[in-house]
C-alpha cells in the first residue's frame, strides 16, 4: 500500500516536546487551566504572533483551543447565527461547510480557478458578498490546493472587505510549511485588518502534534471575552499536559526548519513523476504537504480515479470532490521519498492500464 492520503506529517513529535509533556505531570501540573489558556503559553503565543506574523496581540487577546478545528468552529459558531452568510474560497476544506451549517448559517462558495493558481479573485469576491455575508474564511497555504497568497495578493482581498461589517476567519494553520523562500504573511497584519480578524493557528501540523488536540485563536478584545465563554461552556481547557507540551515546543523552531526542507524534497519529486504523465497536471504546492493534481485528462470523475488506483494498484489518494471539485485528486506527500518513487512507478502503471 502506497499512502497519498494522509492529512497529518509523517514525523513523531520531537524529543523535546514529549518531554516538556512528561515533565509537566511529574509536576503534578495535572489540573483544570484558565478556559483561555495557561497564562505562560499565552504569552508565548503572543510573543511568537509578533515575531512571525507581525501582529501586536496582548495574552489576553489569545485563546488556546482543543486543536486549531475547536478554534474555528468557537469562532464560526461564536460569530454567526441563523441567516447569515459565511463565504468560504472553493476548493475548500472539508469540516468548514460543516462547522457553517452546525453554527445555523449558510455556506456561499466562492469558486477558484487553476487558471488563477486557485486564488481568490477579489473582483468576485466583491460580487460574492451580500447584505447577510457576516464572514470570510481564508486558508493559507490551503489544504487541498497547496496555494498561499503574497503580501499583495491579500491586499487586495483586504482593500474588498475595508468599511464592510464582515470578520475574516484567517485559517494558517500551514503557515510554517512553506517553500522556494516564501514568507508566510498574516491576513491580521494588512492595515487595519486585525480589528475585524480572527487568526487561527496550531501545533497539529508545525510540531506533528495532531494527537495532542492543541490549536488557538487570536484576535480583537470584544470578540475574544465572548469567544472564551464558549470555552468556559464546553471543553472547559484544552488539557493541561498538552499545554505544557506547547510551551515547550515554542522554544524551538530549529526542528521545523528541518521538517521543511524535507518535505520540500518530497515536494519536488513528487511534482516531477506526476508532471512526467501526459493526462497530470500537478499544481506545484507553494506550502502544506498536499498536491493537487488536474487529472480531467483521465476521463475519469475523481472519485473513479481514486478507487480504480486504490483497488489496481494500492495507492491511496483524496478524490477532490469531497473538497467542492471534481476532476482533481490531492496526493499528500507525507509519506517517506521511497514510498513517494514507488507511488509514482504505480501511478505510471495505472495511467498505461487505463
Ligand atoms: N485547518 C486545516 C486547513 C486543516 O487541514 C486541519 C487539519 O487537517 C485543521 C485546520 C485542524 O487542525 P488541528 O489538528 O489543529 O485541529
Amino acid at each position: 500500500m502506497v499512502n497519498f492520503a494522509a492529512g497529518e506529517p509523517d514525523f513523531d513529535t520531537p524529543d523535546f516536546i514529549k518531554k516538556g509533556a512528561i515533565e509537566a505531570i511529574n509536576a503534578g501540573y495535572t489540573k483544570y487551566t484558565p478556559s483561555a489558556g495557561l497564562p505562560n503559553l499565552r504569552e508565548k503565543i503572543a510573543a511568537k504572533l509578533q515575531k512571525d506574523n507581525n501582529l501586536n496581540l496582548e495574552p489576553g487577546n489569545i485563546i488556546v483551543t482543543t486543536g486549531a478545528k475547536y478554534a474555528l468552529f468557537v469562532a464560526l459558531f461564536g460569530l454567526l447565527k441563523e441567516d447569515d452568510e459565511a463565504i468560504i474560497p472553493s476548493p475548500y476544506w472539508v469540516s468548514y461547510p460543516e462547522m457553517v451549517k452546525l453554527s445555523g448559517a449558510t455556506a456561499k462558495f466562492l469558486s477558484t480557478d487553476i487558471a488563477e493558481n486557485f486564488k481568490i479573485n477579489p473582483k468576485e469576491l466583491e460580487k460574492a458578498i451580500t447584505s447577510k455575508t457576516k464572514v470570510l474564511i481564508l486558508n493559507y497555504p490551503s489544504n487541498p490546493t497547496g496555494v498561499t497568497y503574497s503580501k499583495e495578493e491579500l491586499e487586495d482581498i483586504y482593500n474588498v472587505l475595508k468599511g464592510k461589517d464582515i470578520f475574516v476567519i484567517s485559517d494558517e494553520i500551514y503557515e510554517k510549511l512553506i517553500y522556494d523562500g516564501r514568507k508566510h504573511i498574516s491576513f491580521a497584519s494588512i492595515g487595519d485588518a486585525g480589528d475585524f480578524t480572527i487568526t487561527v493557528n496550531g501545533f497539529s501540523k508545525a510540531f506533528s502534534m495532531t494527537g495532542w488536540r492543541i490549536g488557538y485563536l487570536a484576535g480583537p478584545d470584544n470578540i475574544i471575552t465572548e469567544l472564551s465563554k464558549i470555552i468556559d461552556h464546553t471543553t472547559s481547557c484544552t488539557s493541561s499536559i498538552t499545554q505544557w507540551a506547547a510551551v515547550t515546543a515554542l522554544d524551538d523552531s530549529k526542528w521545523q526548519d528541518s521538517i521543511r526542507d524535507e518535505f520540500a524534497k518530497r515536494r519536488d519529486v513528487l511534482y516531477k513523476g506526476l508532471n512526467s504523465q501526459a493526462k497530470l497536471e500537478p499544481v506545484k504546492s507553494e506550502g502544506t504537504f498536499y498536491m493537487f493534481c488536474d487529472i480531467r485528462k483521465t476521463g475519469l470523475n475523481s472519485l473513479d480515479f481514486s478507487t480504480k488506483l486504490l483497488n489496481e494498484q494500492l495507492v491511496s489518494c483524496i478524490p477532490a470532490h469531497a473538497f467542492g471539485l471534481d476532476g482533481f485528486i490531492r496526493f499528500s506527500f507525507s509519506t517517506a521519498l521511497e514510498q513517494i518513487n514507488k507511488g509514482i512507478e504505480r501511478i505510471d502503471k495505472f495511467l498505461k492500464n487505463l
